[in-house]
Formats: C-alpha cells, sequence, structure tokens
C-alpha cells in the first residue's frame, strides 16, 4: 500500500495539470462524474494517503489501496476506475477509491495531523495520544489515520526501530520524552522515505522492513503480525524495549 510519501511524490508528478481543464471524468468507479466536466482544476494536493483534485466548489479524493496504481498518458488492458481527460491528455487510476466532497480540503481534513504537512503539529499529536490513546498498543497507535495521518506499514516499523521502542508497549507506559522522540523520527523517516521513494529506493534502504537480522547486533529480528491491526511487524528485540 502506497504511503504518504508515496502520494506526495505522485501528487508532484501530477502538478503540472493544474490550471488545465477537465475535459472528461470517466471510469467504472461508482461516484457520480459529471460534475467534473469542463471544469478547471484548480490545484491537487495531497492528505495522508489520498491524493486530492481541487475544484471551485468541491474536491475529489483518491485513495489507491492494496492495489491500486497510476497511468499519466498510458494505459492498461483492463479498465481504469477513475480517468481525468484533459483534452489530449489523461491520467489514469486502477483499482482506487474517489469521492467527491463539497467545500476545501483544508476545511475538511485536519492538516495538524499529516505527517509530511508544514502544519503538522507534533505537541498536538503527543497530547491526543496521551489522552485518548493511553491503553493502545503503538504500534497500532501509529496506524490510525486520524493521529498519523500518511503512516504506512514501513514508516511504521522503521520508526519504532529507530526509536527503539517495542511495538507492544502500551502508549501509556512509554516515557513522554520517548513519545516525542518517536514523533519526531515518523516524521524526520517519511521525509527520507519521500527521498528515496523518488530513486525507487525506499526498500533497499530499510533498516529492519523486510530483513531478517538487525544491522546493529546482528540478532534475529521478531518477524510476526503483532498488535489489534495484524501487520506484518519487524523488531529486534534486543534494541527495542517493551515498556511496562
Ligand atoms: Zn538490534
Amino acid at each position: 500500500m502506497p504511503e504518504g510519501p508515496t502520494i506526495l511524490n505522485l501528487k508532484n508528478r501530477l502538478v503540472r495539470f493544474k490550471g488545465k481543464t477537465v475535459t472528461e471524468a470517466t471510469g467504472y468507479g461508482e461516484m457520480d462524474k459529471t460534475p467534473l466536466h469542463n471544469i478547471k482544476l484548480m490545484d491537487i494536493d495531497a492528505f495522508g494517503k489520498n491524493l486530492i483534485f481541487v475544484f471551485k466548489d468541491f474536491f475529489v479524493t483518491v485513495h489507491l489501496g492494496l492495489f491500486g496504481s497510476v497511468l499519466i498518458n498510458k494505459r492498461k488492458k483492463s479498465n481504469a476506475s477513475f480517468t481525468l481527460h484533459f483534452g489530449d491528455e489523461e491520467i489514469n487510476f486502477y483499482i482506487s477509491k474517489t469521492k467527491l466532497i463539497n467545500g476545501k480540503p483544508d476545511k475538511h481534513f485536519d492538516y495538524r495531523t499529516d505527517i509530511l504537512k508544514e502544519e503538522f503539529d507534533g505537541q498536538y499529536i503527543l497530547s491526543t495520544l496521551q489522552q485518548e490513546y493511553a491503553e493502545k498498543m503503538i504500534g497500532d497507535a501509529l496506524m490510525e489515520q486520524q493521529l498519523f495521518t500518511g503512516v504506512g506499514n514501513i514508516i511504521r516499523i522503521e520508526a519504532l526501530y529507530r526509536a527503539k521502542i517495542h511495538p507492544e508497549s502500551l502508549v501509556k507506559d512509554i516515557p513522554e520524552k520517548k513519545l516525542i522522540y518517536l514523533i519526531e523520527t515518523v516524521v524526520n523517516y517519511a521525509f527520507e522515505f519521500l527521498e528515496q521513494s523518488k530513486k525507487e529506493e525506499v526498500k533497499e534502504k530499510t533498516l529492519v522492513y523486510g530483513r531478517k537480522n538487525c544491522p546493529k547486533d546482528k540478532s534475529e529480528l521478531a518477524i510476526e503480525e503483532m498488535g489489534k491491526i495484524k501487520r506484518k511487524t519487524y523488531v529486534c528485540p534486543k534494541c527495542q524495549k517493551r515498556y511496562q
């Protein structure tokens, strides 16, 4: 599944369509596409794992999900779920979910939680984490999109390893200083991921995701589905402390 930085890269690749007129919108997706015909694309934005096409009175979010993909001026053999046509040019989305929402995206979404936005507010995340997620495992809390918007499994695993925290530690048991360090690590790693994904070398450069041994002490990583979210997790039992 694409993570926040992957979507931000995609947004940057599509930004040249900004200001162009959508001549037609098609695709087998259920969303009514007639409001998009012959109107100007005002902006392209990203919020976490959502790509956002902004029009004057509404916006359309595209979520790529596990199997989604996008092609610019190229087509697959299979039908696109959503296509934006700009005269001779087109953006094709496959196996993606779209939603039309009235108003402006920054009024609809809370940008303070997006790990890649200037508006990201670490203090707000820290207090929400401590107040509303105290009883949760940190490995689960990191995947909550309303709290850590844009975090996916790779960012989650790499940030926990770098911050030396075991994913099964409950939020309430982790010292505040450690939580602050973890939040900083999530953001810093997300920007590293952004740079690496431009060259498609994210998976080459991970420290523990997809690996068998800890790069530091060479001990065997615990690889299993952990927490309530049941996502494959890589943990070094020596480096990552289980707070309790
Ligand atoms: Zn280790």
